[in-house]
């Protein structure tokens, strides 16, 4: 599998090579003003098979504790994701050029949630995030 993706100017760009896992969507208030939507869906992908086509000194990173933060274009504006050893542990999957197939599996931090967003499909719900995950 490749897909590919980036911000809306175009300025930086992606490529994915490796399997897309873990795909949720965050409602906690960090990631609803991060991407000023009701909430984030992100998917994880492996160091090894995400790398930059593009424009990665473009990339500025939101941090909210060391370490802890959101990558986003400094040009746009566009969300991408979650960063870790110079590259994206986890993409925004709104930045995906087309369908990946993989498909939301839960819903998380929705103890935050929008009240005016309601949730209507029939994935698990989670006050936060389950145990054994880091964002
Ligand atoms: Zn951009
Ligand atoms: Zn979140």
């Amino acid at each position: 599998m490749k897909i590919q993706g980036g911000c809306l100017c175009r300025g930086i760009r992606y490529e994915i090579s490796g399997p897309l896992t873990d795909v949720g969507n965050c409602h906690c208030s960090m990631c609803r003003r991060f991407h000023g939507a009701a909430f984030g869906t992100y998917a994880k992908v492996g160091a090894e098979h995400f790398r930059w086509l593009a424009g990665q000194d473009l990339l500025s990173v939101y941090e909210t504790r060391p370490g802890i933060g959101w990558a986003f274009c400094r040009v746009c504006g566009s969300s991408l994701g979650i960063p870790a050893g110079g590259k994206l542990a986890e993409i925004t999957m709104g930045t995906l050029d087309a369908d990946p197939g993989v498909r939301p599996t839960e819903h998380t931090f929705v103890g935050s949630k929008a009240g005016w967003f309601e949730i209507t499909d029939g994935l698990p719900q989670h006050a936060e995030r389950p145990t054994g995950k880091t964002q």
